[in-house]
Order: C-alpha cells, then sequence, then structure tokens
C-alpha cells in the first residue's frame, strides 16, 4: 500500500476557504464571506477578483475546462463543459475566466424536464453561482456548484428550492432564538447522509441487459443462499472491495468530502459509506459527488457499483439515512438537549417544532422518498413502512408525557416538570435510536430520516423537512412574541402541540401488521404505498400553501415537479417492462426452447435404443418446461399488451395509476414463470448469469 499523507491530499480539488484566504485580497475575501454566511449580495468587483483567483488556482490544478455544475430534476448532476481558453492577438491562447462567467451561465438545456415549466422554444434557462458550496476540480475540469432557473425565474432544478427552505428555516428559526434572548447571525440544517449500494463483477453485469437498462434484475431464481446467516453486516471486507473503498475515500478526500465510515451492509455485496455531517447544500452536492465517483471507481476495479434500490428479489435493497439537525453559526446544536432549564426548554420547543412538523407534513416526507425503486422497499419489512411516525425513545417520551400531564418525570426529583424553571433530566443519548423500523427516529442530538432510497437526491426530503420545521417555528414566534407571561405561554404552547400531535410518536415496531391497522384505523396516519399514491399530495391544498408561503416553491414550480416525477416513475417501469419484453423473447423463450429440444431429443434416442428406459426425469422436467413456456408466452402477450396501452391516458396521474395497477402486476406475474423455469433448466442453457454469481463472485 502506497503512503498517504491524507492531509494534505484532502480537499486538494476544492477551491476551499482556506484556499480562498490564501489567494483573495483581504476585502474580496471578507466580501464573499458575507454573501456566503450572511446572504449579502455579491458585488461585480469580488466576482471578477473570485473568478480570476479561481481560475488560477484550477489551472495550476491541471484544469483546462469549467463547468456550472448544477442538479437538473432528473435526480443526476449535470454539466456542459467550456474550456479556459481565447485567442490571443499573436495567434495563441490565453486561459479566460471572467467573473460574468463564474456568476451566471446559459446552457442551451431544453432536453431537461420541465414539466410543462418552459417550451421548448424558450429553451435558455441559465445557472447561478451557489458560492455556499465551493468549486472542485474533477477530470481536468473546474466546476462551479449552480443553481438552474428558467428565465422567468422558476427553478428548473433541486438546488433551488433547498436554498430557499434553508432560508426559511434560518428565518423562524432565528426568531425563536431571539425569544430565548440569543442573537444568531443564522441558522443552518445539517446533513450526514449514510449511502447505501451494492456492488457486483463488471462481466456478469454487463451480462444481463435488465442490470444494464434499468439497474436491477428483472428475473432469476433465488440462490440458496441469500442474508439469512447475517454473515455479511459488518463482515470482514473482501480484498477486492477493500481496494476501491481505498481508492474511492481518496477520491472523495481530494474533493473535500469527509468519507468516514464504511461497512459490509446486510445483503451479500451491499456495502455503506458515510460521511460526517455538513450543511444542507454541501452535503446535497457532496452526496451526487459521491454516487458518481462510486459508480467510476468501481468501473476502475472491474465491478459497478448498483445504487438501485432494489437489484435483487429476496435480499435487502439499499436505502439512504438522510440524518438532520439544525445548527447556529456559532456550532450550537439546536436538537441537542442542553445543561440549563433554560436551554432544555428551546430544546423541546425545536423538537416540538419537528415533531410537528412530520404530523403536519407526513404526506411530503413520504413523497419526497417516492421513486419507482424505492416503492419496492417501503413497507417490505426491510425498510420502513409507508407510514410515516417519529421515534423518540423511552426517556424522551416519557418526559414529554410528563409535560402534557403536569406530573413528575419519575426518573427525577419528582417535581412537577415546569419547562424553563426546571432543567431536564440528563438521559443518556445511548439509549435512544436503534429501533431500525422507524422512519424518522430521534438519535440523541439529531433525527434520522430513514426512508429514503439509495439513488435519491437528498435534497426534495430536506426542502420538505426544512419548508414543514420552518412552519411551525413560525407558529411558535407568532404565538410568543405577543405572550405577556413568556414562561407560561411557552409551557401552555408545548403541552397543546404535544396533545395535538402524539399521534405521530410511535416507539413500537413499524413492520408489524398491527401498526399499519393502527396507524391508519385509530390514528389516522396516512399510508401512501407507492410514488403514484403519493406525488399527487404534493399538489393538495394544505402543503401548497405551506410551500408557497414560505416561498420554496412557486404554484407552477409545483405543478411541474409532480408532473416530472410521475412522469419519471411511469417511464421507469415503462422500461422495466420493456427490457423484460424483450429478454424473454430474444433469450428466455428461445433457450428453453433450445433445452426442450435436447431433452425430447434424448427421450427419442433413448426410447430407440431400449423400451425399458422409463425417462421420467427427462419427461417430467420436458413437460413441465414446455407448460412454462406456454405460461410465459401468455403472460408476456398480456405485458406487452398492456404496455401498448401506457400512452392511451389524457393525465399523467391516470398513466400512474395504470402503470401501478396494470404493468407492475403483468411484470409480476410474467417473472413468476420464468425464475421456475430457470430452476428446471441446466446452468449452461440459461442466457444471464444466475442470482448466485451475481451475489457472490466478487473476493
Ligand atoms: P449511526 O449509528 O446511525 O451510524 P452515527 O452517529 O454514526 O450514527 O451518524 C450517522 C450520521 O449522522 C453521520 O453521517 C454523522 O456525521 C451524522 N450526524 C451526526 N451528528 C449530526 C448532526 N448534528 N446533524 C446532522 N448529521 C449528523
Ligand atoms: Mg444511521
Amino acid at each position: 500500500m502506497n503512503k498517504q499523507n491524507v492531509p494534505e491530499m484532502f480537499g486538494s480539488k476544492v477551491f476551499s476557504d482556506k484556499v480562498m484566504k490564501a489567494r483573495l485580497s483581504d476585502k474580496v475575501y471578507q466580501s464573499l464571506k458575507r454573501t456566503i454566511d450572511e446572504n449579502v449580495k455579491l458585488e461585480e468587483d469580488v466576482a471578477e477578483a473570485v473568478a480570476t483567483q479561481m481560475r488560477d488556482w484550477a489551472v495550476e490544478n491541471g484544469a483546462t475546462h469549467y463547468t456550472h455544475w448544477f442538479q437538473p430534476l432528473t435526480g443526476v448532476t449535470a454539466e456542459k463543459h467550456d474550456s479556459f481558453i481565447s485567442p490571443s492577438p499573436d495567434g495563441g491562447v490565453l486561459m479566460e475566466f471572467s467573473g460574468k462567467e463564474l456568476i451566471k451561465g446559459e446552457p442551451d438545456a431544453s432536453s431537461f424536464p420541465s414539466g410543462g415549466l418552459r417550451a421548448t422554444f424558450e429553451a435558455r434557462g441559465y445557472t447561478a453561482w451557489d458560492p455556499t458550496s465551493y468549486a472542485f476540480i474533477k477530470d481536468h475540469t473546474l466546476c462551479i456548484p449552480t443553481a438552474f432557473c428558467s428565465y422567468s425565474g422558476d427553478a428548473l432544478d433541486k438546488k433551488t428550492p433547498l436554498l430557499r427552505s434553508m432560508q426559511a428555516l434560518n428565518r423562524q428559526a432565528k426568531r425563536i432564538l431571539k425569544l430565548f434572548g440569543k442573537e444568531v447571525k443564522y441558522v443552518r440544517t445539517s446533513v450526514g447522509p449514510e449511502q447505501e449500494y451494492f456492488l457486483v463483477d463488471k462481466e456478469m453485469f454487463e451480462k444481463r441487459p435488465d442490470l444494464v437498462y434499468t439497474g436491477r434484475t428483472l428475473f432469476g431464481a433465488r440462490a440458496p443462499k441469500g442474508q439469512e446467516l447475517d454473515d455479511h453486516y459488518f463482515g470482514v471486507i473482501k480484498p477486492r472491495v477493500t481496494a476501491f473503498m481505498e481508492d474511492l475515500n481518496n477520491e472523495l478526500w481530494k474533493l473535500g468530502i469527509l468519507a468516514k465510515t464504511e461497512h459490509n451492509e446486510v445483503a451479500p455485496a451491499q456495502h455503506e459509506l458515510a460521511p460526517i455531517f455538513s450543511t444542507t447544500n454541501v452535503a446535497t452536492d457532496n452526496n451526487q459527488l459521491t454516487m458518481e465517483i462510486m459508480q467510476k471507481v468501481a468501473r476502475k476495479h472491474d465491478m459497478v457499483c448498483l445504487l438501485h434500490e432494489k437489484p435483487f428479489a429476496g435480499v435487502n435493497g439499499s436505502g439512504k439515512h438522510n440524518n438532520w439537525s439544525m445548527a447556529t453559526d456559532t456550532g450550537v446544536n439546536l436538537l441537542s438537549p442542553g445543561d440549563t432549564p433554560s436551554e432544555n426548554a428551546q430544546f423541546i420547543l425545536f423538537l416540538c417544532g419537528v415533531i410537528q412538523a412530520v404530523d403536519d407534513y407526513q404526506d411530503l416526507l413520504r413523497l419526497s422518498a417516492a421513486t419507482a425503486g424505492n416503492d419496492h422497499r417501503l413497507g417490505a419489512n426491510e425498510a420502513p413502512p409507508a407510514i410515516i411516525s417519529v421515534f423518540l425513545g423511552d426517556e424522551l417520551t416519557a418526559i414529554l408525557d410528563a409535560i402534557k400531564n403536569d406530573k413528575p418525570y419519575e426518573e427525577h426529583e419528582k417535581v412537577v416538570m415546569k419547562l424553563g424553571v426546571h432543567s431536564l433530566p440528563r438521559f443518556s443519548r445511548d439509549t435512544t435510536d436503534r429501533n431500525r423500523t422507524s422512519p424518522f427516529a430521534f438519535t440523541g442530538n439529531k433525527f434520522e430520516f430513514r426512508s429514503l432510497g439509495s439513488s435519491n437526491s437528498i435534497a426534495c426530503c430536506n426542502i420538505m423537512l426544512n419548508a414543514a420545521v420552518a412552519e411551525s417555528l413560525e407558529q411558535y414566534a407568532d404565538r410568543l412574541e405577543k405572550a405577556e407571561d413568556f414562561e407560561a405561554e411557552l409551557h401552555d404552547l408545548i403541552k397543546e402541540v404535544i396533545v395535538k400531535h402524539e399521534r405521530i410518536l410511535f416507539n413500537g415496531n413499524g413492520y408489524g401488521e398491527e401498526w399499519i391497522k393502527e396507524a391508519t384505523e385509530v390514528r389516522g396516519l396516512s399510508n401512501l404505498r407507492t410514488t403514484a399514491d403519493a406525488m399527487p399530495h404534493l399538489l393538495d391544498e394544505k402543503n401548497k400553501k405551506m410551500l408557497m408561503s414560505h416561498k420554496v416553491f412557486t404554484e407552477t414550480e409545483l405543478n411541474s415537479r409532480c408532473e416530472i416525477m410521475l412522469e419519471n416513475y411511469c417511464k421507469t417501469i415503462n422500461i422495466e417492462g420493456l427490457t423484460m419484453v424483450d429478454m424473454v423473447r430474444k433469450n428466455y423463450l428461445p433457450a428453453i426452447e433450445g433445452y426442450l429440444n435436447r431433452v425430447a431429443g434424448t427421450i427419442s434416442l433413448m426410447k430407440s435404443v431400449s423400451d425399458k428406459v422409463k425417462c421420467n426425469y427427462e419427461l417430467s422436467t420436458m413437460e413441465r418446461l414446455s407448460e412454462l413456456t406456454d405460461y410465459i408466452l401468455e403472460k408476456v402477450e398480456v405485458l406487452e399488451d398492456v404496455l401498448s396501452k401506457v400512452d392511451d391516458f389524457d393525465t399523467i396521474i391516470e398513466t400512474s395509476e395504470f402503470t401501478r395497477d396494470k404493468v407492475l402486476p403483468s411484470m409480476e406475474d410474467l417473472r413468476k414463470y420464468v425464475d421456475e423455469a430457470e430452476m428446471l433448466s441446466p446452468e449452461e442453457c440459461w442466457p444471464f448469469p444466475s442470482y448466485g454469481k451475481l451475489l457472490f463472485s466478487v473476493y
């Protein structure tokens, strides 16, 4: 192993604060800092000075091109490269990059989904620099993180609403802190996303059209071994995977991404990477980059990194945990229980803000994790249910109970809990968490939203979460600012919030049937099982009202997003259906027929040699396989028919319902028979690598 100087390597490809401080004049640096920290408008001459230094630094570090790096609604990142070169009078070239080019770009981006937001004739959107996320170098290109908008100012990306939601939360959280006598520069939300993924051998991957086209296997009989022995979780990491992880860490560290934890996950061939948390927009940029680099580095090691939520039936799929908190510029975590009674009252109020937000906007959180891929996980006893609830752990629940009932908290000094007067008992962080079935769990000083799919951008859930919490905090601030007796009003408010929203609190087993019954029938929580069920709620009046009042989305933006997400759901499943048809017609049926031919030949040959042979094995195999080919034909024809109808609807909602009710079930029906045929056929006759090969061939 070559020796690495990690501190020296870390961030070496990032135009970081350190680099800026060293390269920019003090005046320019201070001015930029104000833009970053306090959202003050960037002056033109400052942009010019920054651009010059950024270019020099990038060229010194091997960059020849620059790009405005953005996150369109496809969920992946986009870049269009321009070189720095500009002709010089002497026939040579100069490396040029202006402040204007730094601040604003105009990609001809007419092919990105806009959900009707932008007619193709007015194709030009523009990208605008996000100075709060550092520029970096990737493959000889200086990447400038940007937001992407249409000329009418509508957001065409995931970053713009994320930044707006952070501002909304910042505004309201500062009002709350002021009530507790604290003036802070800003409150920001922080996120640490834990990322799961699979690694499969590249050669195997390339032999499977389903993996190539859709990222998941659409067929495949179970391997004799899956995850039942729990021998993979936290197991010894195989040398090829270790080499991959080392390489990956190096690449991420160079980009200033705080890759911290790595381990094997539950399913065979499944792994996880977690970074140290950072500010939400930076964490979002970094997570997008992490997913991209994981795939690149895996290829270098002759493997393919699968980010699909359910690459294999029968073993766990992959998710992403969004660890989230709020902190002030002075580094105070607002979800960390404090040391004094007043700090604790403040903690409980912020905690209530989150609880109320999750209850009032369950549907928004649910739909922020809704994709065709993730529908395979939620509610399938490997990931949280589609029902959103909050886990607080026994101690914190008991404390809230005590407050609600004006009763002493048992573990404490038998005094009635009066907020702002008595301090909270110290509860140990370790007793929280570890309820893996909860979608939204308090883990000591942060909440962990566990419903996300592995390939989801974390932007969406954080937009919803920030906005919803901003809404509860706004309501609290409005009320408390008017209060004559602050302590008394605070106490009443908190009690009311607990009473009103305790239905969302659930510490039990989220996988149980009883919970679904209780949640939906007794508590009235929503259970939106699929993307087709969840996504239309984006346009519910209460949701639109909240998101628009905090200026996170405009009405047109919401309409377009709902459309795009549903379109993506339908298209994804349509591609899967077409891939199945292709594989069945071009490979599976001919392969089974080839084998039937061989078996039938064997039977007639054997019978011609001796009339005593019974040919039981051959005959039963032939008969069942022949029957299966009939079923397969029937089912593939059904699927073809269903797929031919997906364009017959007027609205995307109807198409998505048809996709859910007709396309997906037809796909499942077809798969069943093909998988059974696989179990009856010899491996060498089967056209694609088996589950066993895919899951167990990396060492
Ligand atoms: P787990 O036991 O779930 O692995 P960890 O303590 O390792 O939990 O943290 C998981 C993730 O949560 C890490 O990415 C970590 O950086 C992040 N995290 C820790 N504190 C915060 C915080 N205040 N805000 C956001 N994320 C945080
Ligand atoms: Mg976790």
